[in-house]
């Protein structure tokens, strides 16, 4: 086989394969202080696990006030932004790394709004949020941002290949 030939046959190979791999994607998700401090780290993962998410990274961590602020940039100007970057530097998170397709939209119906008193019955924040503020999980809701939440915490090497 010629080079030309071997190069036409991967290319083929590998058109056919995307079609039939569907895409996964990955998100941020953390359970926040509240959940923590609630003893919710087996509940949340629980319910990740029964929607067939695939844990690729975790930890757990305990940002400080400037961490939480930059985690939060995008909410500078609004005005809870001191109050959540307090909280969310309040004591320990369980910070992930979810994979699966369509993640983000699906880890989102699953955690609920973010009023837990708007969350659609059966959802985390529904369940066991007691304020709009401490509600118990995060999720990213973009692409784009998922990128910028997931680089935030971890590198390359910490996120395992599945
Ligand atoms: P999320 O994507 O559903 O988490 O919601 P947002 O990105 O809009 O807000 C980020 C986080 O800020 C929320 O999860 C809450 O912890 C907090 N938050 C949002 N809205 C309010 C609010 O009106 N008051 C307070 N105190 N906190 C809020």
């Amino acid at each position: 086989m010629t080079c030309r030939e071997g190069c036409r046959k991967f290319y083929v190979f590998s058109r056919n394969w995307r079609k039939v791999k569907p895409m996964k994607e990955r998100t941020l998700s953390i359970i926040k202080p509240d959940g923590v401090a609630k003893g919710l780290i087996g509940e949340v993962l629980n319910r990740f696990e029964h929607a067939g998410f695939q844990v690729v990274a975790m930890k757990m961590v305990h940002m400080s006030k400037k961490q939480a602020e930059g985690f939060y940039a995008v909410h500078r100007e609004r005005p809870f932004f001191e109050s959540v970057t307090d909280f969310m530097s309040s004591g320990p998170s369980v910070v992930m790394v979810l994979e699966a397709e369509n993640v983000i939209s699906r880890n989102r119906e699953l955690m609920g709004a973010t009023n837990y008193k708007e969350a659609a019955e059966g959802t985390i924040r529904r369940e066991f949020a007691m304020d709009i503020e401490k509600n118990v999980v995060h999720g990213s809701d973009s692409p784009e941002t998922a990128a910028f939440e997931i680089g935030y915490f971890f590198n390359a090497l910490e996120l395992v290949r599945l």
